[in-house]
């Protein structure tokens, strides 16, 4: 079940206007949502106390919507609130990321629930970015986008292909003839190369150096960038990365730079394989962590870089949910 959020104002307090703003905000609610009607299991309605000519739960009935349960309330008169405000809750029944909708002057209440908010965080491999972003985007019930996954499956498409990691015309080649898909299910990312699940495979040990080597090639970064722009620009979501507050969203609302010393982040990813029943040897795991960063960090295109505007964060002794609590009081604080 999800909830989807949105306000609207009238003009004057009468039944014509009250109706004509509501029918409009429920359109827009399903069109921006591709929303049946009778996915609808629950509409909530409340609006500011100069409002009484008429019942916005009941236009909403004359609007189609007449398999759910309804509930009209009135809002206390709050100093300084916008008047003649209309606000709803629709609570459905679907698997998807809410377009919030806020017409004629109407604004969001709380932005980290209505607002789009993109959120970067980047650091080099083992920073903790990801299990940070995953935690992020639970407690804002907002997506998480792994940029890495995707340079991680076209490392693996290369090597079952025998293409050379370093030939940037045969990886173009190769990328364009293969469907790469970035799906979500149950909140969890998954991703598919024509199709096929290799959610787990990316994860395996040969293919994060080939993946940093892919990723160094311009015209295979502008190709991703394209696609995880193209996500960021549709709803609200934490990105984890390399370039994120960099290059793909230099605009972000928020930016982290998660970063830890070169022997916990080593010992994190020993003890992440090792969990996953995988043979590891530390000293070969630690030096191939070092030989990325120097790869991604000296890239001449997008490399791994601090943004000017990001918040350093160094996590080499901080547990998860220090992490997770830093960085959700900055946000909050900012919202
Ligand atoms: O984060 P992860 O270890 O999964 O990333 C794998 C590789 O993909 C990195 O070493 C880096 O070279 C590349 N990458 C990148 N830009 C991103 C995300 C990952 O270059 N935004």
């Amino acid at each position: 079940m999800i909830v989807i959020r949105g306000a609207t104002t009238i003009p004057c307090d009468t039944k014509a206007e009250i109706q004509k703003a509501v029918y409009e905000l429920l359109e827009q609610i399903e069109s921006r949502n591709s929303l049946k009607k009778d996915e609808v299991v629950s509409l909530v309605f409340s609006s500011t106390s100069d409002i009484h000519s008429y019942y916005p739960a009941k236009a909403a009935r004359e609007a189609g919507f007449t398999s759910c349960s309804f509930f009209s309330a009135q809002e206390p008169e709050i100093d300084g609130s916008l008047p003649l405000c209309i606000r709803c809750m629709l609570f459905v029944e679907k698997n998807l990321s809410p377009s919030h909708v806020y017409l004629r002057g109407a604004k969001s209440l709380r932005k980290d629930i209505s607002g789009k908010i993109n959120i970067a965080i980047d650091g080099p491999a083992g920073s903790g970015k990801s299990t940070v972003a995953k935690r992020i985007a639970k407690d804002y019930n907002i997506l998480y986008l792994d940029t890495g996954a995707m340079y991680r499956a076209c490392a693996l498409k290369v090597l079952e292909e025998g293409v050379d990691p370093e030939d940037e015309a045969a990886i173009v080649d190769l990328m364009r003839n293969v469907k790469l898909d970035i799906v979500y299910e149950n909140g969890v990312q998954k991703t598919l190369l024509d199709g096929r699940d290799v959610s787990e495979e990316i994860r395996q040990n040969p293919v994060s150096m080939a993946s940093s080597t892919v990723s160094k090639h311009a015209s295979v970064r502008m190709h991703l960038v394209e696609k995880q722009r193209e996500i960021a620009g549709r709803m609200s979501c934490v990105l984890d990365g390399r370039d994120i507050g960099t290059y793909v969203l230099p605009d972000a609302d928020f930016k982290f730079y998660l970063t830890a010393s070169p022997d916990v982040r080593a010992k994190r990813r020993y003890d992440e394989l090792k969990a996953k029943g995988a043979e590891v040897d530390y000293e070969k795991l630690k030096e191939e962590i070092i030989r990325r960063d120097e790869q991604d960090m000296n890239r001449s295109f997008a490399p791994l870089k601090q943004a000017e505007d990001a918040v350093r964060i160094d996590t080499s002794e901080m547990t998860i949910d220090e992490v997770v609590k830093t960085i959700g009081r900055i946000i909050q604080e900012k919202l």
